[in-house]
C-alpha cells in the first residue's frame, strides 16, 4: 500500500479554478466524430461548422404587412397608388417602381426594385383616392437588405458549440439534414458502500438504495456523456482497485462515497495505490467538503490519462460537486468550447435573511420564482446534505460565501441553477 494520500484542501473559487486550469488543455485532445440527423443533433457539441449555403436573407426581405413604396414620396400630402399585389413566395416581375406608385406586400416577400420601405399597414390610409400614409419613413425601413443576416460562407454556428433548437434552426434553413458531432464521452459511474443495495431491492432497515448512481447518470446525461453505470462496489481496498481498473476504458471515472475520514473510507487510499495524482482533495464548501480532484494513468499507453472525480456520498453533495466540477469538465471532454462552458450562475434577491459562516462557501437548496417584482430565491427546509426530499424540491441552490457578515433578505446572491 502507498503512503497516506495527500491532504489538498482549498477554497471553492481556488477548486473551480483548477477545474478550468484542465479544462482549458483539453481543447487539443483528440475526439472521434460521427454523423446524426438534425434532430438527433440537440444536446449534443459540433464538429464541423455550420456553414450560410447563401446570402442571408437571400432578397430583401419586407418585415412588416403594408406597401413597398418610396421614402421621399411619404413626405408629401399627395396619394399613392397601388399598381400590384406581392405575397411571400413570390417575385416582383413587373417593372420597378415609380414615384407615387406603391406596391402591396406581405412579411416575407422580396421588396421589388425601386421601392426603399415598406408602410406598415396600420400607417396606412387606403381609399378610392389612392394610399396616403399618416407618418413618413426612413430609407430602408422594415426592409431586411440581402445578405445582412449573413453572407454565403458565413459561420452561423462554429464547432464546439452545444447544440440547442436555435442552432437547430440556423442548419435546417441552410439545408443540413444531418450534422456532424463529437462521440459522447464514456462516463464510468462507480458507487461504493457496504449500505448500498440496487434501486430495484427492498432495504433492511439499515440499508439505502443507490440513488446516486441514477442521479449521476441523470447529471452524466445532462451534460453530453454516456453513462456506464457498474454494480455497487463494496467497501473493501481491493475490491474498489479492481472496479477502478475495470473503470479505466471510460474517458471519464465517477466515484460516490468513501471519501471522507470515516474508518472504511478507502477510495482516497486505492486511487493512491493505483498511482493517481490528486489537484485537490476536499473544498472548503458545504455541502461537499470531501470532493476529490485527481488523475490516474492510462491503462495502456496507446490511451489518455484519466481525469477521475471521488465525489461526497451524501446524495445533495454529490449533486452539487458534479454541477460544479464535474459538469464543465465533461463538457469540455465532450468537444464544447472552453469559452461556453458554465457552471450556470444567476443572481437573485434572498427572501430571507441568512447568517455568516466564515470560510465556508455554501449552496443551499433553493426555489427561484419570478415576480413582477424580479427573481427571489427562498432557500428550503433540509436536514444537511443527506436531505434527498428537500432537494427536490429545490430548482437551484443559492450560493453564500464565505464572508463573515450576515446576509440580509433583499440581499443579491449567486444562483447555481440545477443541472
Ligand atoms: P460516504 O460519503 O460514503 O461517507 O457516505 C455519506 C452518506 O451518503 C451516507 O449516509 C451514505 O449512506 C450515503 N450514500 C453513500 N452512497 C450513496 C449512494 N450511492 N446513494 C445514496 N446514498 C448514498
Ligand atoms: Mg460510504
Amino acid at each position: 500500500m502507498e503512503p497516506a494520500s495527500p491532504s489538498i484542501v482549498v477554497n471553492y473559487t481556488d477548486a473551480d479554478r483548477t477545474v478550468r486550469e484542465h479544462i482549458a488543455a483539453l481543447s487539443a485532445l483528440p475526439r472521434s466524430t460521427e454523423s446524426v440527423t438534425l434532430l438527433d443533433s440537440l444536446g449534443r457539441v459540433l464538429a464541423t461548422p455550420v456553414l450560410a449555403d447563401r446570402d442571408q436573407p437571400p432578397f430583401p426581405r419586407s418585415t412588416r404587412d403594408g406597401f413597398a413604396c418610396r421614402a421621399a414620396d411619404l413626405s408629401s400630402a399627395e396619394s399613392l397608388f397601388m399598381v400590384g399585389q406581392l405575397r411571400a413566395g413570390e417575385v416582383w416581375a413587373g417593372p420597378p417602381l415609380q414615384p407615387r406608385q406603391v406596391i402591396e406586400i406581405m412579411t416575407g416577400a422580396p421588396v421589388p426594385a425601386g421601392a426603399d420601405c415598406v408602410l406598415m399597414v396600420e400607417h396606412a390610409m387606403v381609399d378610392s383616392g389612392g394610399i396616403r400614409a399618416d407618418r413618413t419613413l426612413a430609407p430602408g425601413e422594415n426592409i431586411v437588405p440581402a445578405g445582412a443576416e449573413a453572407h454565403v460562407g458565413a459561420t452561423l454556428v462554429p464547432s464546439g458549440t452545444r447544440i440547442g433548437p436555435q442552432h437547430i434552426a440556423a442548419a435546417a434553413a441552410c439545408g443540413y439534414a444531418d450534422l456532424a458531432v463529437y462521440a459522447r464521452p464514456r462516463v464510468a459511474i462507480l458507487a461504493t458502500g457496504d449500505e448500498l443495495v440496487p434501486v430495484a431491492s427492498q432495504p433492511l432497515i439499515h440499508q439505502i438504495r443507490n440513488s446516486n448512481s441514477y442521479s449521476i447518470a441523470a447529471q452524466v446525461l445532462r451534460h453530453g456523456g454516456k453513462p456506464v453505470v457498474y454494480p455497487i462496489v463494496r467497501d473493501n481496498i481491493d475490491v474498489i482497485e479492481s472496479a477502478i481498473e475495470e473503470a479505466l476504458t471510460c474517458d471519464l471515472l465517477i466515484l460516490s462515497g468513501g471519501v471522507s475520514m470515516g474508518k472504511y473510507d478507502f477510495v482516497e487510499q486505492a486511487l493512491l495505490d493505483l498511482h493517481a495524482e490528486f489537484f485537490f482533495t476536499g473544498v472548503r464548501m458545504q455541502p461537499g467538503r470531501p470532493v476529490v480532484f485527481g488523475r490516474l494513468p492510462a491503462a495502456s499507453a496507446a490511451n489518455q490519462d484519466r481525469y477521475f472525480f471521488g465525489l461526497p456520498g451524501n446524495p445533495v453533495s454529490t449533486m452539487v460537486t458534479f454541477a460544479l466540477f464535474v459538469a464543465p469538465l465533461l463538457a469540455a471532454l465532450a468537444g464544447e468550447a472552453s469559452d461556453h462552458i458554465g457552471p450556470g450562475f444567476a443572481e437573485a434577491r434572498l427572501a430571507i435573511d441568512i447568517t455568516a459562516r466564515p470560510g465556508l462557501t455554501r449552496f443551499l437548496p433553493a426555489q427561484l420564482k419570478s415576480d413582477s417584482a424580479g427573481a427571489t430565491i427562498l432557500p428550503v427546509a433540509w436536514q444537511g446534505s443527506g436531505d434527498q426530499a428537500a432537494v427536490s424540491k429545490a430548482n437551484c441552490f443559492a450560493v453564500i460565501p464565505g464572508q463573515s457578515e450576515d446576509l440580509p433578505a433583499g440581499s443579491t446572491v449567486r444562483i447555481l441553477l440545477f443541472s
